[in-house]
C-alpha cells in the first residue's frame, strides 16, 4: 500500500508562529501526515516576521 494511503493530509493556512509550530510538529509523524503549509504573504511569521527598513527613508 503507498503511504499516501496510510497518512492524513493537512493543509495548514498561515505561516505565523502558530501554523509554522503546528506544521512542525506534525511534520515530526510523517508516517502519519502529509503536511502542507499556505502562506498569502512573501515571508513566513507572521506578525512576528522581521522586515529591513531604511532608516534614512523614515520621517
Ligand atoms: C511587536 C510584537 C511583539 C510581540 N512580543 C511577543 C512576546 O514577547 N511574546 C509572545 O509570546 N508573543 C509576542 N507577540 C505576539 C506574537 O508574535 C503573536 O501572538 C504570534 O506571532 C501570532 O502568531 P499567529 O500564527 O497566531 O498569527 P499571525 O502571526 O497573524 O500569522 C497568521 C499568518 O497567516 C497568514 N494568513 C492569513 N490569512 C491567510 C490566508 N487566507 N491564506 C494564507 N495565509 C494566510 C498571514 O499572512 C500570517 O502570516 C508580539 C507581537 C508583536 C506584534
Amino acid at each position: 500500500m503507498a503511504k499516501e494511503n496510510q497518512t492524513k493530509k493537512v493543509c495548514i493556512i498561515g505561516a505565523g508562529a502558530a501554523g509554522c509550530a503546528c506544521a512542525w510538529l506534525l511534520s515530526q509523524h510523517s508516517d502519519k501526515y502529509q503536511v502542507e503549509l499556505w502562506e498569502k504573504g512573501h515571508v513566513a511569521g507572521g506578525v512576528a516576521s522581521s522586515h529591513k527598513i531604511d532608516q534614512n527613508g523614515l520621517d
